[in-house]
């Protein structure tokens, strides 16, 4: 042959349109594609020179990538094994061009969804040129050189050149609309981001040299990429330092050290190789995702492995590489292939696996790490149940102490102190050492444990855990007063009887400021506990804290903040102001009560009257009325004995005091209620 002419195997119109087209915003694949191609030619050679076929040098294959911005052209070579006319004609003429069309097909089904458009092969050169020209030579003895060319529609040519070297060269005609590809820092962008890792050395030009000021090239070829990565290594070869080096590698703007590292190495039932690491995970978990690379036969895919890793995976970094993971489909359709649920399966499993090794050996050295590891292992036993199952034997609760116990060892620790009366385990904890440090002493003076809950997913986590330990229950130290943290069926006897304490309650009700959600109530605790408490309740605070976490808004989260004020009727200062309270308000009372009592007993003798008519339809209007009348002066009469006791509560500084300092210990105390409270303490201290 010498001259050829001929047509694409197209039946239908033109697919360039449709590939320029369609796939626009991923234009910059083609460079991925074609550097893969050249690989690949270059490693079958290899192949063939093991096996002995090929009897030349394959010591030196390289692909070269070369730009020539002023004749706007890319150029793709390789010293693989090239073609012969035959080849040509078969693989790029035909199958090239079917495959190219297979992938259209599916592309339409799969919508927008396919991993980085793989698979489009060769084709895609014509997404960014006018004109796409191939000069090959096959390994083979004897074989001539031709060159192809074809200028986006299904019309090509075919003739004979002269090539001295084997191997093939892609040369692109850069269109227009793509001028974009023929800057350098472009092209070497795409490079470094799609085939940084691919087998064979990829030189783009050379390299330079700062002389004479400025920037000149030398003869050694700027290879851009690491043709032997890590993950590829056997682990027995590596060492800590060789991981290190290589996060380095993979995410050079990374100020944080990893923590550990897991190698996969796996070929049955499928392929895959990586390495993942632990990174620090304080706080943000957003920013931590997407940090793990989809490798396939070490070209780069994706950094988006969502679909392919349980979630909480996705916050690890590294690699994965695997040929086994479609990359022609949906990623709803990728959760549903059975190798991508082993594959996820696998690195699940091999995540716990590791930690779990790490907890064995070295106890201590999991416990120091244990701060940054907690977010990732609680985010994965909240969200996938099999690594639930294999977390329960490593995952740890830190107590208020910094001491560290498993879940079994913390069950054991606390069992015998902390059942209440129905046999519940309780598990108390605190979420903030420091502002919750009054409630976590007195519980700790009772001989309780406090662990301390204070992650970001801690509130999830609780959930999580209640639903999963038999008979327990978690309580903040602060929800109640410490007596009822825990309910015993111990009493504790009462110093005042119960109107006194009601009496009481009221002096307090009369310094909660207008507006604010504090209900007083009374309890008879231990005389050297705190005379007033504040607490939270824990189902309403954990709804809306669990509100918060997802927007806040819903019923929980439009709620006002509850908090329970208990006064401990059996404290010394509050019997002794019960007593001054039962002496001061003595006159003012006893006429209200007296007031009460004449009402009430009109009150009575009508209602006597009135239940001795049995139909109610019987009953005189005027006299159902009188009765509704006196219920409602009863109450008012109560409304003043009530404001009699407030009214004194507020003139006593200690009651306002009391609530003050109750609420200081739960850093409540702000603005200027804190300014009154300092100035009334140093009042009292003049005296
Ligand atoms: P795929 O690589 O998926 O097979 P392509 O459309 O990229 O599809 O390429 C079609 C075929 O053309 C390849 O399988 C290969 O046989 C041949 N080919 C492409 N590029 C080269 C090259 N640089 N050297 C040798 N053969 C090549």
């Amino acid at each position: 042959m010498t001259n050829k002419k001929g047509n694409i195997g197209v039946t239908t119109e033109n697919i360039f349109p449709i590939i320029k087209k369609f796939l626009y915003s991923d234009h910059e694949i083609f460079l991925r594609e074609l550097v893969s191609n050249a690989v690949d030619a270059s490693q079958k050679l290899r192949t063939l020179a093991i096996s002995g076929e090929f009897k030349g040098e394959a010591d030196d294959l390289k692909v070269k990538v070369s730009l020539d911005k002023e004749n706007k052209t890319i150029t793709i070579s390789d010293n693989g094994i090239g073609m012969t006319e035959e080849e040509v004609d078969k693989y790029i003429n035909q199958i090239a061009f079917s495959s190219a069309g297979d992938f259209l097909d599916k592309y339409k089904d799969a919508e927008n969804a396919i991993i980085g458009h793989f698979g489009l092969g060769f084709y895609s050169s014509f997404m960014v040129s006018d004109k796409v020209e191939i000069k090959t030579k096959s390994y083979k003895d004897g074989a001539k050189a031709v060159k192809w060319e074809c200028n986006g529609d299904p019309n090509y040519t075919l003739t004979e050149v002269e090539k001295e070297e084997r191997g093939t060269d892609v040369t692109l005609y850069i269109d227009d609309e793509s001028v974009e590809f023929l800057e350098k820092h472009k092209i070497q962008e795409l490079l470094d981001k799609y085939c940084k890792f691919l087998p064979v050395e990829i030189a783009f030009g050379k390299k330079t040299e700062w002389k004479d000021g400025k920037d000149v090239e030398t003869d050694e070829d700027n290879v851009i990429n690491n043709p032997n990565p890590l993950w590829k290594k056997m682990p027995a070869d590596l060492k800590d330092e060789d991981y290190a080096a290589f996060y380095r590698e993979l995410y050079p703007m990374s100020m944080d050290e990893p923590l550990f590292n897991i190698h996969l190495n796996v070929d049955y039932p499928f392929n895959l190789t990586g390495v993942l690491y632990f990174p620090k995970i304080k706080s943000n978990l957003e920013i931590n995702r997407n940090k793990i690379q989809l490798y396939c036969n070490q070209v780069f895919v994706t950094d988006s492995v969502e679909g392919i890793v349980p979630e909480f995976l996705t916050l690890l970094h590294g690699v994965i590489d695997s040929p086994d993971i479609p990359l022609n489909v949906s990623r709803s359709y990728l959760q549903s292939d059975s190798n991508v649920k082993k594959i996820s399966g696998h690195i699940t499993k091999k995540v716990a696996d590791r930690l779990f090794e790490i907890f064995k050996d070295n106890r201590e050295e999991f416990e120091k790490k244990w701060d940054d590891l907690k977010l990732f292992i609680e985010y994965g036993m909240i969200s996938d149940e099999k690594f639930y199952e294999r977390a329960e034997k490593f995952s740890l609760f830190k107590n208020t102490d910094g001491q560290f116990f498993t879940f079994e060892e913390y069950k054991k620790h606390i069992e015998e102190n902390q059942k209440d009366k129905n046999n519940s385990l309780i598990y108390l904890y605190a979420t903030n050492a420091e502002d919750q440090y009054s409630y976590i002493k007195s519980a700790k003076d009772k001989g309780y444990d406090v662990l301390l809950l204070d992650g970001q997913l801690d509130i999830h986590f609780v959930n999580t855990l209640e639903s999963k330990f038999e008979e327990s229950r978690f309580v903040r130290v602060d929800s109640d007063t410490v007596d009822n943290l825990i309910k015993k069926d111990e009493k504790i006897e009462s110093v005042l009887n119960e109107k006194e304490q009601e009496d009481v309650k009221w002096a307090f009700q009369g310094v909660i400021p207008e507006g604010k959600s504090y209900w007083v109530t009374s309890e008879s605790m231990q005389p050297d506990d705190m005379p007033v408490i504040i607490a939270r309740d824990e189902f309403m605070r954990r709804m809306k804290d669990m509100s918060e976490i997802s927007g806040g808004t819903g019923y929980y989260g439009n709620m006002p903040d509850d908090y329970k004020v208990i006064v401990n009727t059996n404290h010394p200062l509050i019997v002794d102001l019960s007593g001054k309270l039962e002496k001061k308000t003595l006159t003012k009372r006893s006429k209200i009560d007296e007031e009460y009592e004449k009402i009430n007993s009109e009150k009575t003798e009508l209602e006597n009257k009135l239940n001795k008519i049995e139909k109610e339809e019987e009953k005189p209007v005027e006299e159902k009325q009188k009765l509704e009348d006196l219920n409602t002066k009863l109450m008012e009469v109560e409304d003043k004995k009530i404001n009699i006791y407030k009214e004194y509560g507020q003139k006593q500084k200690i009651v306002s005091q009391l609530f003050d300092l109750a609420l200081l210990s739960n850093n409540l105390l702000k603005g200027e209620s804190l300014n009154n409270f300092v100035s009334r303490s140093v009042d009292l201290l003049k005296k």
